[in-house]
């Protein structure tokens, strides 16, 4: 008898407010929440406009650029899928769109002297297995970029 010892990324906990996000990513499209009223991006996704208290809050897609707003190495897996992985970079961008519109996501694809506070990003989907894609970043500048760590490139 066969049996597997692969161990599969964690999974979002899709809720119908988060659902479009998701559907977004599966088709490699980054979407924000946006005020129809005011045209103020929300992220985390919320029923209400935090800016003119509006109700009607649609996806947009976003152009997936930005800035590196912060970041850290981690060293340690805290979930067994990520034991092969160590280290590496957890993100915070912050997006073009709008000032203080920030995503916590990785970083992917860097040469190591690049990273550094105010880096400008763009998204890079990372297919973490058949059918979880998520939006990673890396470097704008492709010479900021880690030539041998094209895995996942698109
Ligand atoms: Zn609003």
């Amino acid at each position: 008898m066969l049996t597997s010892n692969v161990v599969g990324p964690l999974r979002p906990d899709i809720t119908p407010l988060t659902k479009f996000f998701w559907d977004g990513c599966a088709e490699r499209s980054l979407r924000i929440l946006r005020c129809v009223d005011c045209k103020f991006y929300v992220h985390l996704p919320r029923p209400v406009c935090p800016k003119c208290l509006g109700e009607d809050l649609q996806p947009e897609q976003i152009s997936g650029r930005g800035v590196l707003y912060s970041h850290t190495t981690t060293t340690r897996a805290f979930d067994p899928f990520y034991v092969d992985k160590v280290p590496y970079v957890l993100a915070v961008v912050e997006l073009e769109e709008q000032q203080g519109l920030r995503v916590a996501s990785q970083m992917v694809n860097y040469a190591e002297f690049a990273l550094r506070v105010g880096l400008e990003v763009e998204v890079q989907w990372v297919d973490l297995d058949e059918t979880l894609t998520l939006p990673y970043f890396r470097p704008s500048n492709p010479y900021l970029r880690d030539a041998n760590d094209l895995a996942g490139v698109k």
